[in-house]
């Protein structure tokens, strides 16, 4: 099947724009991760292309994972299952029951989804894997959001994508932002930039002046850093004491505005300046909360005449479902 080819072959880099809307006083650039061209995008579709290989690899005949009815990564799962001709066995909470377009593409995809209350979701799991192993098949079972070493290392990739960027046209970014969820993408970045740095060194050229700053849609920051430090050190494992440097972890939970999906009228002004400025689509639970959350951080800090990129993690899907509330 053809788009199974983008797995084999790997994502190419997706592109970055000047953005053209009048966003404050700095120069703003974007990374379209939402334009990779599997099942509308995002970072979730860029991480399903690490996991499809080790599902391959193990051989495995069901995929399992776990997400609400608004999960961009479920959508992306399910999708991957189906084009590889995989069961797809998803595990909801059931406290979520409005089908929204990321639900009813699960549904599309003959994925089954089988609901229990978020305070059993680990049991439902360990059950249900069980009972597959019990049956002879071989599930794979990927963590909410993608979270896990492969998923950190596709986000990795995700940096060099923007320092080969920054080596070819000679722009370099003095803040990357982001949405931090689970943090796999912040760990990734945060992993790139570490490498690079290293890299750097040791050609002996001159150290750059570079932030990441990944904005939380939900966790506080004591958890948040934690679960992004963790992943950084999985992924880097014997380098990490070499390499890690706590200065490069800005995960900052000023804009959770009241939690996971929550959102205010200013985000919902934000989104729609981008549209209209740039014609580029984003959700209120993830991209543009966290548009929105950059804006008020540069004011905060004062940032003005600096290179700003912005990564756009996806969620387009989740954009229909605002348009459809109003
Ligand atoms: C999952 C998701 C994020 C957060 O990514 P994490 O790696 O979980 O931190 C950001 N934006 C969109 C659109 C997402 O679906």
């Amino acid at each position: 099947m053809r788009q199974i080819a983008l797995f084999e072959q790997g994502i190419a880099p997706t592109p970055i724009e000047e953005m053209s809307g009048d966003y404050g006083k700095n120069r703003y650039y974007i990374k379209r991760e939402d334009m990779i061209p599997f099942s509308f995008g995002g970072n979730k579709a860029r991480k399903a292309a690490e996991f499809y290989r080790e599902i391959k690899d193990c051989g495995a005949d069901v995929v399992m994972t776990y997400g609400s009815n608004s999960s961009n990564h479920c959508r992306i799962i399910a999708n991957m299952a189906c084009a590889m001709g995989l069961d797809c066995h998803i595990i909801s909470p059931e406290e979520n029951r409005e089908r929204l377009y990321n639900t009813r593409l699960v549904e599309s995809f003959g994925a089954q989804i089988e609901t229990c209350p978020v305070s059993k979701v680990s049991e439902t799991i360990d059950r249900r894997v069980e009972a597959y192993r019990q049956e002879g098949r071989n599930p794979y079972f990927i963590l909410g959001g993608g979270h896990g070493n492969p998923g950190t290392r596709a986000c990795v990739n995700t940096y060099r994508e923007i320092a080969d960027y920054e080596r070819r046209t000679g722009i370099s970014f003095d803040y990357i932002f982001h949405a931090s969820g689970t943090g796999t993408t912040q760990a990734g970045l945060v992993s790139g930039k570490l490498l690079e740095d290293a890299r750097i060194k040791e050609s002996g050229q001159p150290a750059r002046w570079q932030k990441i700053v990944g904005i939380s849609i939900a966790r506080n920051e004591e958890r948040g850093r934690e679960v992004v430090r963790q992943s950084i050190k999985e992924y880097l494992g014997e380098k990490y004491p070499a390499l890690y440097r706590e200065e490069e972890l800005i995960f900052t939970d000023f804009c959770c505005l009241g939690g996971y999906g929550k959102y205010t009228k200013e985000v919902r002004e934000t989104i729609e300046k981008v549209m209209a400025g740039d014609g580029i689509p984003m959700d209120t639970t993830y991209v543009g909360k966290a548009f929105y959350g950059m804006g008020r951080y540069v004011e905060e800090h004062r940032i003005t005449g600096k290179n700003i990129l912005f990564l756009h993690t996806g969620g387009t899907p989740l954009f229909f479902d605002l348009i459809d509330r109003e």
